[in-house]
């Protein structure tokens, strides 16, 4: 068995394959970008509320450090394995490429359910992994930030735990943390602003009007909340489905997202929501729409779900919610379906979490306009390199943004040469 195994690395793997092959890179360079730099597992102690101690898994891996640092977010999930967070680590890279950012892809993880441990016992846990993280992370080698299961909280007790370590202060170890320990303003929001402002630029090539469509969003978290309300009030689109692991929601007559909000800070999912109609989460992804937004885990459009999607655009808020199947269904559907690879859609974070970590660096902060500013002109300039190139060689949107982010890191490799 090889230490990576899992579906998501499987299908990274399978996606650098295909840009391969179509960029014809060398097989010796293959295997050289592919892999990961470093993977790091941790096996981190907690003491329960109850006096008893629970040992959990903990991992980080630093894809490649051709620019200069790694960055990417730590995941607090059920299903996390070291197979999953290198596909991450690796999708971070060729999204960090394409947005011109200058860090390699990493990602960390924990195998735990976060919604089962108290206050205390998360912090414990959250302080303990970066404790063990310390001699493998720092704001030159490799930046921590959030993911699924972990929120500015956490990144506080990260930014914390290390700054003790050091003696001072050192916001620059994380982004995505508050803004009173200098997090910068609309991070939190960013991931999902990059999506609002990513479909409504589809919309614009495809001529539709924002004010007559309707979309359903999967996932109701930082991504897929901040999505669907921006969709409704600032796009002013319909949303018709929502979904979060507590179930999956319809309503063709539109779902007001005040509600949906309010419902989840209440009960803490959208669980027992009464504002619109239950249906399976499997056919909510089915359900006729003009924007689909996966905003939640991995391979949930498959090539048995791929052939029934009734959208127009297909906006990957989650990190890699497509397998490499579905893909060729939905490259056969090319005119139906407007795609909007992961690895674009969902740059927004990591965009303006290199501008917190630049802010961190220089001591020097910009208001949420300026951010905001900063961020849509980046997500311009990949959204356009990605359409000219797709056009001019007739290949998929996936394809054309991971070629346009393998070709950077390769180019980047090249240049400097191989050690020793
Ligand atoms: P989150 O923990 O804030 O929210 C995740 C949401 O997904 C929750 O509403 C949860 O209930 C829901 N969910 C979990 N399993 C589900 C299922 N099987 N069906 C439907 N809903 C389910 O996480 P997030 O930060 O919003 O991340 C969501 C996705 O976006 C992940 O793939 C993550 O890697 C990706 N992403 C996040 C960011 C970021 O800035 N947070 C940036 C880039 C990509």
């Amino acid at each position: 068995m090889d230490i990576f195994d899992d579906q998501a690395y499987a299908m990274a793997s399978e996606q650098f394959r295909i840009v391969s092959d179509y960029l014809e890179i060398d097989e010796n360079l293959r295997q050289r970008t592919l892999h990961p730099k470093r993977a790091i597992a941790v096996t981190l102690p907690v003491r329960r509320d109850n006096g008893s101690i629970d040992v959990f898994r903990g991992y980080r891996v630093q894809h490649h450090l051709a620019f200069g640092p790694t960055k990417g977010g730590v995941r607090f999930h059920p299903r996390v394995t070291l197979g999953e967070v290198t596909a991450l680590a690796i999708w971070m890279s060729w999204k960090c490429a394409l947005a011109g950012l200058p860090y390699g892809g990493a990602k960390g993880g924990v195998t735990v359910a976060p919604e089962t441990l108290s206050t205390h016992e998360l912090e414990a846990l959250s302080r303990r992994y970066m404790q063990e993280m310390i001699p493998f992370v720092g704001p030159h080698t490799d930046i921590i930030g959030p993911d699924m299961g972990t929120n500015e909280q956490v990144m506080a007790w990260f930014m914390d735990t290390w700054s003790v370590h050091e003696g001072y202060a050192v916001p620059e170890i994380v982004t995505g943390k508050p803004v009173s320990v200098g997090g910068v303003t609309g991070r939190r929001e960013a991931t999902g602003r990059g999506v609002v402002y990513l479909v409504e630029r589809a919309l614009n090539v495809l001529k539709l009007d924002p004010g007559k469509c309707t979309a359903i969003v999967q996932g109701f978290g930082n991504v897929g909340a901040v999505a669907a309300l921006g969709l409704a009030y600032k796009s002013g689109m319909k949303i018709t489905g929502i979904s979060d692991a507590g179930g999956a929601f319809y309503r063709a007559g539109g779902i007001d997202m005040d509600q949906a909000e309010g419902w989840v800070k209440k009960h803490g999912s959208l669980a027992g929501f009464t504002e619109a109609d239950p249906v399976s989460p499997e056919e909510l992804l089915t359900l006729p729409c003009d924007v689909l937004v996966p905003a939640a885990v991995e391979a949930v459009i498959t090539e048995h779900n791929a052939g029934q999607l009734r959208c127009r655009i297909l906006a990957e808020g989650a990190n890699g919610p497509t397998t490499p199947a579905a893909d060729l269904i939905l490259n056969e559907r090319w005119d139906e379906i407007f795609v909007i690879p992961d690895i674009l859609c969902n740059s927004g974070g990591v965009i303006v979490s290199y501008f917190e970590w630049v802010q961190g660096l220089q001591q020097f902060f910009w208001n949420e306009t300026e951010v905001t500013d900063r961020l849509f002109r980046i997500l311009e300039q990949a959204f356009t390199a990605m359409i000219k190139r797709a056009r001019s060689e007739k290949i998929p949107h996936r394809l054309a943004a991971m070629a346009i982010g393998v070709e950077r890191v390769m180019s980047a490799k090249k240049a400097r040469g191989l050690f020793p």
